[in-house]
């Protein structure tokens, strides 16, 4: 079995890691009520989409 000839540094393995990380999806502010939503979704706080409102929200403002 392949073995390592040297011992990973502190600096290498930290370095390897600074990809491994939490994905945060990625959010924008809603236009219509100011509430952070996903980008090409509906928001899910008034049910708007592009200006327009798209779907009913129960528990509106
Ligand atoms: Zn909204």
């Amino acid at each position: 079995m392949a073995v390592p000839k040297r011992r990973t540094s502190k600096a290498r393995k930290n370095r390897r890691r600074t990809h491994f990380k939490l994905e945060v999806p990625g959010m924008n502010v809603c236009p219509e009520c100011g509430e952070l939503k996903m980008s090409h979704r509906v928001c899910p706080a008034c049910g708007h989409y592009d200006g327009k409102k798209v779907v009913e929200v129960a528990n509106e403002k």
